[in-house]
């Protein structure tokens, strides 16, 4: 899953990018309101943290435009101030939650679990199929019993296939919201890393659940 995170303060925003990425999202950052909106409009982001106060266009401003054309990615608004008018102006703005600074890292990522539940017809912590599960909290995943050791890449991979299960997902489509924006899409590494996670999901005699879809790209579903 792949989140904007729009804040000025270059130690907060490194503080909230390392951490998230170190819980396998994949993560872009502005450092202004302007280059906020440019990205979460050209992107495809599941999810935006958007500080309030942030140079040429403040958060508010830039969640309230990016609703207004027809942008649905769920936000959450980091905001300095805790009063019930600012809360309310966030919300009134398209926010869906926010966050007073200064903040528990563990309840910014809480609050970011929930809004990517909110977003995902999968409302349960632990996504299956078949005889695999991955638990999105602890990041633990098991087929049969059987523990399976994942990269974060890979973690991400199996995540967002599990969330779209029965879906076809195209290269592209994948791209977009496991890798970040340095992606260079001439490349086969989608491919490459399908392949390791397969390897590792889909033992020998067991159940093929990554299907290839000829010149698209690949579902996760049962057959
Ligand atoms: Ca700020």
């Amino acid at each position: 899953m792949r989140i904007l995170v729009v804040e000025d303060e270059k130690k907060v925003a490194r503080f909230v990018q390392q951490g998230l990425e170190e819980e396998h999202y994949t993560v872009d950052v502005a450092h202004d309101g302007e280059a906020g909106l440019q990205m979460a409009e050209s992107e495809n982001y599941d999810l935006l943290v958007l500080d309030v106060m942030l140079p040429k266009k403040s958060g508010l401003d830039l969640i309230r435009e990016f609703r207004a054309r027809r942008g649905t990615a769920p936000a959450l608004m980091l905001t300095a101030k805790g009063s019930i008018e600012d809360k309310v102006a966030g919300l009134d703005s398209g926010a869906d939650d926010y966050l007073t600074k200064p903040f528990a890292f563990a309840e910014l990522l809480a609050r970011v679990r929930s809004l990517l539940r909110r977003g995902s017809k999968e409302k349960s912590t632990v996504l299956m199929i078949a005889d695999l599960e991955l638990d999105t909290v602890t990041h633990k995943a098991k087929r049969a019993g059987r523990t399976i050791e994942l990269t974060a890449k890979e973690y991400a991979l199996l995540e967002y296939f599990l969330r779209n299960k029965e879906h076809v997902l195209s290269r592209t489509i994948i791209a977009e919201h496991i890798w970040d924006y340095n992606f260079d899409t001439g490349t086969n590494i989608i491919d490459v890393y399908v392949n390791h996670l397969r390897a590792k999901i889909e033992s020998p005699g067991e159940k093929r659940l990554i299907h290839t879809v000829r010149g698209v790209g690949y579902a996760m579903k049962e057959e």
